[in-house]
């Protein structure tokens, strides 16, 4: 169940819209929580992005909601499972500062090459 801060499609979301089928991707995963799709920039041989069905900003106001977070994490580890990924990078960008650009939270996961840390 979605909090009074989310909204099951907020309008003019991107993702929202991909996840109600309104715009094209390449799914790779879903379940009954979460969508996964491949990034349209990928910046590893693997990069998939896991979204909540539901419309949360960021993995802050996710976070205000535990069951839609425990999802994304299960939705996470049925990609990962289903892909047979053991080595790979979680990342949760929150806030234009460090490089959010899609207001509908969302879990990059990169794999397929080795990843400097700290990250840039
Ligand atoms: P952020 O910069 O918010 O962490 O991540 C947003 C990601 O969404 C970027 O990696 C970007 O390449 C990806 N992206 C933006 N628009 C689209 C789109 O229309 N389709 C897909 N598949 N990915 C997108
Ligand atoms: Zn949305």
């Amino acid at each position: 169940m979605a909090t009074e801060s989310a909204t099951e499609s907020a309008t003019d979301c991107l993702f929202c819209k991909i996840v109600a089928g309104e715009i094209p991707s390449t799914k790779v995963y879903e379940d009954e929580h979460t969508y996964a799709f491949v990034d349209l920039n990928p910046q590893a041989p693997t990069h998939v992005l896991v979204v909540p069905r539901e419309h949360y900003s960021d993995v802050a106001e996710l976070g205000q909601d535990a069951a839609a977070s425990a999802g994304l994490i299960a939705g996470i580890r049925g990609l990962v499972a289903q892909e047979g990924l053991r080595h790979f990078r979680t990342v949760f960008n929150t806030g234009t500062d460090v490089g959010q650009s899609v207001f509908h939270a969302h879990a990059h996961v990169l794999a397929g090459r080795p990843m400097g840390w700290p990250p840039g």
